[in-house]
């Protein structure tokens, strides 16, 4: 058995589905689960549908969702030559889900809704790549993950049953390969709670349902289908001359998706970690070429040093105004606020008398904060920082990312260097 996964770009219009279809026969002889997200943008697109559902802007709401069904019926029109497949009135009757949904009047929880729009994204693309790679004589059936993955009632970042979802799993699995199935299409980023209501997983969560399935399937391996070649020692958009990272450990990406390197989802590691289950990262524009992998030996991590940038950081620094020293019982203080307030901390330091933290600007309200330590501490910030992680540095790699602008704090430990730059 093994695991892909196809992201949002690799699926963005029917030349993509195409392609898919095209890797999907490479493989075909496997057993393989295609975990899909939603085409394209649709997860953004129902997103806005369902800050204007809780709005109740209903013309705007028609048109966004006339947009949306555009999308997707310009994809299944290219894809599907006869109009009276079975397709059509699947994702016309999807659509009508969406209207009748959102045509309610709005009570009870966001979130709650929240996860009953989004996840019609993944359900329409799955519908529809089934039911194209069936058209194309694969051996393929459409899998829900709404019944599979079992997760708590936690909307918008549903935690996974283990156990549960194991045992729904597998069951379901072998089902399918006894009904001759070998080609199993489910949803990424979907779930359900203990009484079969949706949930989802947190934004980007498909690459993390990969690795759900791989674990409770012993799967010999995964492999997420991306528009870059692997796993790269740093974003192209930064950075020029990237190298790709072939080898790395699962330890390594592990840290790397903590820094806040953006190529798999965080959770997606642990699991096949835990059960060694390699991660192959491969371009889908170029297939048939290497791509990186992520295993259990760490001989290869420190070959090729990483660069991870933070841009709209801001520096915080705390001082009792008694020039008190800072001790457990200020931390205490200050952490329970910066975690009553969801406050995620990029980087901290103290020295005697203040305590420093980085976050991104996005996440603070600076006034707010103000006003909460004022009576205590001085405060001060410092906002436009940049920072930049790296691992496995040297002296020349430091120099590359600071040349030229002003190192504001700078912490080392013998595989990391993380450096606040002006
Ligand atoms: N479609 C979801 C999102 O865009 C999940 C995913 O793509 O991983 O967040
Ligand atoms: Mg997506």
């Amino acid at each position: 058995m093994r695991v892909f996964k196809f992201g949002g770009a690799s699926v963005k219009d029917a030349e993509s589905v195409k392609n898919v279809g095209e890797i999907i026969r490479e493989y075909s002889q496997d057993d393989l689960i295609v975990v899909v997200s939603a085409m394209g943008k649709t997860t953004n697109a129902l997103e806005q549908i369902m800050q204007l559902y809780a709005k109740q802007d209903k013309s705007a709401l028609e048109n966004q969702i006339f947009d949306l069904k555009n999308f997707h019926f310009t994809i299944i029109n290219e894809l599907f030559e006869k109009q009276n497949l079975p397709v059509f009135d699947k994702v016309n009757n999807l659509f009508q889900t969406l209207s009748n949904y959102c045509s309610t009047n709005f009570v009870g929880d966001y979130d709650f809704h929240y996860d009953q729009i989004i996840s019609l994204g993944e359900i329409l693309s799955t519908t529809i790549i089934a039911e194209y790679l069936k058209s194309q004589s694969f051996n393929a059936t459409w899998l829900d993950a709404r019944k599979t993955v079992r997760t708590d009632n936690r909307w918008r970042e549903g935690r996974v049953n283990w156990e549960v979802t194991e045992v729904l799993i597998q069951t379901a699995v072998e089902k399918a390969i006894k009904n001759e199935t070998n080609i199993i299409i489910t949803q990424g980023f979907l779930g359900h709670t203990p009484k079969g209501e949706t949930t989802t997983l947190g934004r980007e969560g498909s690459d993390f349902t990969a690795s759900i399935f791989a674990y409770c399937l012993d799967a010999n391996d995964v492999t997420i289908w991306k528009d870059v070649p692997g796993m790269l020692n740093a974003d192209p958009k930064y950075f020029d001359n990237t190298e790709l990272l072939e080898k790395i450990s699962f330890r390594e990406a592990i840290e790397l998706a903590y820094f806040g390197a953006s190529v798999i989802h965080p959770k997606t590691i642990q699991p096949l970690k835990r059960k060694r289950i390699p991660l192959h990262i491969k371009s889908f524009i170029h297939p048939s070429e290497q791509g990186s992998v992520i295993q259990e030996s760490i001989e290869y991590d420190d070959h090729i040093p990483s660069f991870i940038f933070k841009l709209d950081q801001v520096l915080v620094s705390l001082t009792p105004k008694d020039f008190s020293f800072i001790v457990e019982e200020n931390l205490e203080h200050i952490f329970a606020y910066l975690n009553q307030q969801k406050i995620r901390i990029n980087l901290m330091q103290n020295s005697a008398v203040s305590f420093s933290f980085i976050v991104d600007q996005s996440r603070i309200n600076l006034e707010a904060l103000v006003a909460y330590f004022q009576d205590d501490y001085a405060v001060k910030y410092n906002q436009g920082l940049e920072l930049v992680t790296i691992r496995h540095y040297d002296e020349p790699t430091i120099n590359r990312v600071t040349v030229g602008k002003k190192i504001i704090l700078e912490q080392r430990s013998r595989q990391t260097a993380r450096l606040v730059i002006g």
